[in-house]
């Protein structure tokens, strides 16, 4: 480890202050967690919402949904169990062992790294930071360059209600968090995209730092013909247009059942208009995309799929100098257009048809495991057969986002779309080590068996 990396300092005093830190008692661990929840929920609440919308003018009150709510449930529902998660979990002993016992001793990873990203920078860095808070470590957080309001705000409130020995916020590009992943952590929780990481696994080898890996792709939409459409395609454009897109488990695509089309079309702009109005870029309601890099991206995306045959249903207006994109409905794509190959992350929604539900399993199948799968359906059979014969992270049936706001359900990817999970107990264990402890009270078996194996002890063998 370079004593020149520019984080080498912090990180040792960390490094020197995490027992003091795992230490802590949960009632010391809650008063921190509290006074996070006094700033998100009232000191810091409006200026959230005011950075949030200079960096790509999300509406204040889907802050307020998206953003500060998850953090201040999470910090709810973290308060309400933590003296239960700390406690020594004692465990039977096999007989064999008779005069000891046994438990487990949820203990600190230690000093702990959180990289996150830009698309709900609030959520996304201050969301794992409780888990970690809860499991007694130090943290040095890094948020993403994207929303630089968000993340110079976010540097305040942590310095402001934070020794740095404790928990720091660093900001910086690809070099700060390339510079910070050489240092020895001892556990990595790092949201982003799969390409990234990758980079953050290699690094993380280096010293065997675990890692969590909270990662995105592409999340299918299935819809039968048993479902309520109107239900459906209002939740889906709901699901698609929040954060104009900019999510990661929203409906990516949609597989609906062939002789859905033409009503779903109808309904898609239909449901626009009412929470849009005719013309969305006016609404108050819609938020932007984040940069121009990614609104290049995603307009580049559409073209080639045009220009490959793809049928625009509704929607394809943009605007460069704002960074709009009107929600976008796209059929007829090929398998080699951008739009099937990458994920989406904007409000542009590929609709495919298939015939028998085995085909839309079989196209799901052929592509990485969906950080989330979403069913509309009414019929148990289908909603089964798809649970039972696909792979992802997290399922919605009958709506779409929603799994990620049950504490009581881990939440994460599988393979390509994330590695661990996040929230309530499941954070948690992520920022903690499950240590084993066995006590010997009294002279047990094993003792009477230690060599020299002769006499009565070689007979049990022979
Ligand atoms: P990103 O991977 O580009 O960046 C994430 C973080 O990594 C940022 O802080 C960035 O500064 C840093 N970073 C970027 N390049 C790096 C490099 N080469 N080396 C080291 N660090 C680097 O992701 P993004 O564009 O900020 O976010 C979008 C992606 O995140 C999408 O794929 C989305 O699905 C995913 N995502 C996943 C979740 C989840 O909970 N699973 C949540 C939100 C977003």
């Amino acid at each position: 480890m370079s004593t020149e990396n520019p984080y080498f300092e912090l990180f040792q005093k960390q490094k020197a202050h995490q027992f003091q830190i795992g230490n802590t008692t949960y009632k010391e661990r809650i008063a921190k967690l509290k006074r996070l929840q006094e700033a998100l929920e009232k000191t810091y609440r409006q200026a959230i919402c005011e950075a949030l919308f200079a960096d790509f003018k999300k509406p204040f009150l889907e802050t307020d949904l998206t953003e500060i709510y998850p953090v201040v449930d999470e910090i709810k529902f973290t308060i309400s169990n933590l003296k239960t998660w700390l406690k020594h979990e004692k465990v039977a002993t096999p007989v064999s062992m008779l005069g000891s016992s046994s438990f487990i001793v949820n203990e600190p990873k230690g000093v702990c790294l959180i990289i996150s990203p830009w698309n709900y920078p609030i959520n996304l860095t201050f969301g794992p930071l409780v888990s970690a808070i809860a499991g007694g470590n130090t943290v040095i957080l890094k948020p993403s360059e994207m929303t630089p309001n968000t993340s110079k705000l976010m540097a305040k409130i942590v310095l402001e209600l934070f020794d740095e020995n404790e928990i720091a916020l660093v900001e910086g590009e690809v070099e700060t968090s390339s510079a910070l992943l050489e240092l020895p952590f001892n556990h990595i929780f790092f949201t982003g995209s799969p390409a990234v990481g990758k980079i953050v696994m290699k690094a993380a080898s280096k010293h065997l730092t675990s890692v969590t890996l909270e990662l995105g792709g592409k999340s299918p939409t299935i819809i039968d013909d048993s479902s309520n459409l109107e239900k459906a395609v209002k939740k889906i454009v709901y699901g698609k247009c929040t954060n104009a897109g900019q999510t990661c488990i929203a409906p990516d695509y949609v597989l609906l059942q062939e002789s859905l089309k033409p009503e779903f079309v109808k309904l898609f702009k239909q449901e626009v208009k009412t929470f849009y109005s005719e013309n969305p870029e006016s609404s108050e309601s819609y938020s932007r995309i984040v940069n121009s890099k990614h609104f290049e991206r995603l307009t580049k995306a559409l073209e080639d799929a045009k220009s490959k045959g793809s049928l625009v249903e509704a929607g394809g207006r943009s605007k460069a100098a704002d960074c709009y994109i009107e929600p976008t409905l796209v059929s007829g794509i090929p398998e080699n257009a951008t739009l099937m190959e990458d994920e989406i992350f904007g409000p542009i929604l590929p609709l495919k048809t298939y015939r028998a539900i085995e085909d839309a399993v079989g196209y799901v199948n052929a592509n990485e495991k969906p950080l989330a799968l979403y069913i509309f359906s009414k019929n148990k059979k289908t909603i089964d057969y798809v649970i039972g014969n696909t792979r992802a992270g997290s399922t919605c049936v009958n709506h779409n986002l929603l799994q990620f706001l049950n504490h009581n359900l881990p939440f994460g990817g599988s393979n390509n779309s994330g590695i661990g999970k996040s929230h309530g107990v499941f954070g948690f264990h992520e920022f903690t080590n499950q240590r084993s402890v066995l006590k010997q009270h009294t002279i047990g078996a094993v003792d009477l068996l230690m060599p020299p194996y002769t006499g009565w002890k070689q007979k049990l063998v022979d």
